[in-house]
């Protein structure tokens, strides 16, 4: 089917955006809302997938994404930005997904694996309908906006995967009806935790987050791991293991080179090393900061914003729908 693409993207609000995130996938967002019509959408269903026990910490975190996103810039003259849980039309199609994928389809997805066995202390040993089933969801997400340029991090590919299968199978039963949809990859396709985690993730409690105060992103640099085997300044250093060159790749590219080369040499110091990345850091995000305090002061145009884009997102969910019932053939006309 030929269609103008369109930008389907989203966060759960399980916490604030952090450096994952803005270099992961909020970058992209702000430059490819200048080419295409773009649909963000606050996940508070999928949120509660694995914090059902906790929905003020969804509620908490719904007006905090929404004020990351702008303060990154984010225009919402041109983003719709809407929130999952007012759009019916999105759990309706998670229901006739759901026959078009099996339980052994949805066990063997990696992404889901590796999320279950973090969240034991969550589901124990058998985890929930819900939050096995959260791919279906996410194709429903996608579907229902006609979402054919999805950015997101790496660790979403298997979701995509998923979403394709899912509107591949639709469309050869019921007709050609959805769109397919593509991950669309940043050069920073997985940003590690400060923990030296391979992800940085809010529920991992590895991140810096884009509205840490100075003091906050100081603690968190100084305590990110280093070189275990360097001890004293004096010692040869290996920025290859070393966090804190690792965020020096994304906040210092003009003096990279220098920095690993005088860590390696024996000739910079971590404290040193890691006040430099904090000044960085600081001011990289310095125009950030700022715009979400004027948000913070503003929160009924945060309202506003989430309202008119929740609206308008609904007439194109119930659009879509329209054409999914009629291919399914329950369009009924009583
Ligand atoms: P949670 O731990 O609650 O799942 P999260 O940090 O994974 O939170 P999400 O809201 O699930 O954040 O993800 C939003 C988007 O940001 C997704 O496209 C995801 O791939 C991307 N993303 C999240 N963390 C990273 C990261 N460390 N590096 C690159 N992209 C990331
Ligand atoms: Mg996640």
């Amino acid at each position: 089917m030929a269609i103008k693409d369109r930008i389907l993207t989203g966060d759960r609000p399980t916490g604030n955006l952090h450096i994952g995130h803005y270099f992961g996938s909020l970058k992209n967002r702000v430059e490819l809302q200048d080419k295409y019509e773009t649909f963000i959408e606050v996940a508070d269903v999928q949120a509660l997938t694995d914090n059902f026990n906790n929905p003020e910490k969804v509620q908490r975190n719904v007006k905090e994404i929404v004020i990351d996103q702008l303060s990154i810039g984010i225009d919402p003259k041109k983003a719709t930005i809407f929130i999952q849980s007012m759009i019916p039309e999105i759990a309706e199609l998670t229901v006739f997904y759901s026959n078009l994928v099996t339980i052994a389809r949805l066990e063997r997805n990696p992404t889901v694996k590796t999320e279950i066995a973090q969240k034991r202390h969550i589901f124990g040993e058998s985890v929930t309908y819900g939050f096995l089933g959260y791919p279906i969801s996410q194709a429903a997400d996608i579907t229902a906006f006609k979402g054919t340029i999805i950015p997101v991090g790496e660790d979403q590919l298997p979701l995509i995967e998923q979403c394709r299968e899912i509107v591949k199978k639709f469309n050869t039963i019921y007709g050609e009806t959805l769109y397919m949809p593509k991950a669309y990859l940043s050069t920073n396709k997985r940003i590690k935790g400060l923990d030296g985690n391979e992800k940085m993730g809010k529920s991992l409690g590895n991140a810096i987050y884009l509205k840490d105060s100075d003091d906050e992103i100081n603690k968190k640099v100084m305590s990110a791991v280093t070189d275990p085997k360097r001890i004293r300044k004096d010692d040869l250093g290996n920025p290859d293991v070393c966090m804190v060159a690792y965020y020096h790749k994304l906040f210092s590219k003009n003096s990279l080179d220098n920095i690993c080369a005088e860590c390696r040499g024996g000739k910079r110091g971590c404290v040193a090393c890691k006040k430099e990345l904090i000044a960085n850091i600081i001011d990289h995000f310095k125009p950030i900061r700022e715009k979400r305090k004027f948000y913070e002061e503003n929160l009924e145009l945060v309202d506003k914003i989430l309202s008119e884009g929740t609206k308008k997102a609904r007439i194109t969910a119930s659009e879509t729908m329209k054409d999914v019932k009629k291919a399914m053939k329950i369009d009924y006309k009583i």
